[in-house]
């Protein structure tokens, strides 16, 4: 009896320690070759990144001296509630309403019908019917589609899990969420860095397989992703800080980052910093470049954040191609302990306001759970403190924002500003 609970306990241990190998074996395969992950830069690209002014030799760096986080900083206190500080409690036990718990009412991609009164009913299809000069879709997060100058333009097109495995990084329910099928030609996709909650593998491959894009324009080093993943060579163009290129009706050409005059069908686009990091890997971090964008066209100067800290760089990107008619501004994913490279609402605000922005549209909210706070809190706080900010500046420089559903489509004479997360759960 002895020997047979003995033989039982010998062959359970064999197995959970074979167990052991195979997982462990799984993941390292799986880090090393999962398309998830990306590729790595050709040489053509490797000179540019080391020839560039902002690489040390090894990573890429901010402007000024930035933490991604503050973990690791015992004596950061500053402005951080002992509520705020336990950051390890807080991810063990999460305040409740960081995830929506109904889905939320989004409106299906496409254009109201002119009898229609209600978004949500009677649309035509964007594949058919494509967006006019000057109409704006927040699809959720850092995602907004737009058309200037005759072309179709997007932002960081993400539509599934910011993450590289099923595990987190679900985007909320919606009622209608948007789907790369759903979507027009698009011909210039902005990407500003390579985290997965604004470079999504799945719906590059999508965009490819489906004949959907013109052209790309990434940060330094992300070109090698976007190959991996089927995009061809020709089809990317990199990009270091201030550097610009005019697109044309036929083909990009490089340009001057200072010379403002634009013919009629033109479009430029400028890679400006901001205060973030990169990285899809557990190592190699801060080996692509990161950024914003600054898209210029005869009729509208628009601005896209993507993701970071505040600094004095918002005041210079607002004083060298400001105004903005309309500036994508990071609002969400915040916490005092990664400050650095994630903005506070109320500092969202203030870039704005150095941006010399007339309209801010929040994004970076309304679609991931990728930090403590609570998922409406973002566009409440942002909202709050652009009416304060506005009773502080004349009325020239005031900001208005705008709040559209995640689907909806709206020009700059009509903001959308109801405040339709009051009535969502
Ligand atoms: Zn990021
Ligand atoms: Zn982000």
């Amino acid at each position: 009896m002895i020997y047979l609970l003995l033989l039982i306990v010998k062959w359970l241990l064999i197995f959970m320690v074979m167990l052991v190998v195979v997982i462990a074996v799984g993941t390292w395969l799986f880090l090393k070759f999962a398309p998830t992950f990306g590729g790595r830069p050709d040489a053509t690209t490797l000179v540019r990144i080391k020839a560039s002014k902002h690489f040390n030799g090894e990573t890429f760096v901010n402007l000024v001296p930035t933490h991604a986080t503050t973990l690791d900083i015992d004596d950061v206190t500053d402005g951080v509630s002992p509520e705020e500080s336990n950051i390890l409690k807080q991810f063990l036990f999460p305040p409740k309403g960081k995830n929506p718990s109904h889905p939320i009412t989004s409106y299906r991609l496409g254009k109201p019908q002119a009898s229609s009164k209600q978004q949500t009913a009677h649309k035509l299809t964007l594949t058919t019917q494509p967006l006019a000069e000057g109409e704006f879709i927040w699809l959720g997060h850092s995602t907004v589609l737009f058309r200037l100058a005759g072309k179709t333009i997007t932002t960081d097109p993400v539509f599934h899990r910011a993450s590289p495995a099923p595990i987190g990084g679900k985007p909320f329910a919606m009622t209608h969420a948007p789907k790369v099928a759903d979507l027009p030609f698009i011909d210039v996709v902005l990407i500003s860095h390579d985290h997965y909650d604004h470079l999504d593998h799945k719906a590059i491959k999508q965009l490819i397989r489906q004949k959907k894009v013109g052209h790309f324009y990434a940060p330094l080093g992300v070109k090698a992703h976007l190959v991996r993943w089927g995009v061809p060579d020709t089809m990317v163009s990199e990009f270091d800080w201030y550097e610009a290129m005019q697109i044309a009706s036929v083909k990009p050409s490089q340009a001057s980052a200072t010379d403002t005059s634009l013919p009629e069908d033109a479009l430029r686009v400028v890679f400006t910093p901001s205060r973030h990091f990169s990285g899809r890997r557990i190592k190699g971090h801060r080996t692509t470049l990161w950024g914003s964008w600054v898209v210029q066209s005869p009729s509208l100067n628009v601005y896209f954040s993507g993701d970071g800290g505040y600094s004095s760089e918002f005041a210079n990107i607002g004083e060298r191609y400001g105004p903005f008619d309309i500036a994508f501004m990071e609002d969400g994913a915040y916490n005092e302990r990664w400050r650095d490279v994630h903005m506070l609402p109320e500092e969202s605000a203030q870039a704005g306001f150095d941006l010399q922005a007339k309209v801010v549209l929040p994004i970076h909210w309304g679609k991931f759970d990728l930090s403590t706070h609570h998922w409406r809190d973002p566009v409440r706080r942002i909202k709050q403190a652009v009416a304060k900010g506005n009773t502080q500046v004349a009325m020239d420089k005031q900001i208005k924002l705008a709040t559209p559903r995640v689907g909806e489509v709206f020009t700059l004479d009509k903001l959308p500003t109801e405040a339709w997360w009051e009535t969502e759960s």
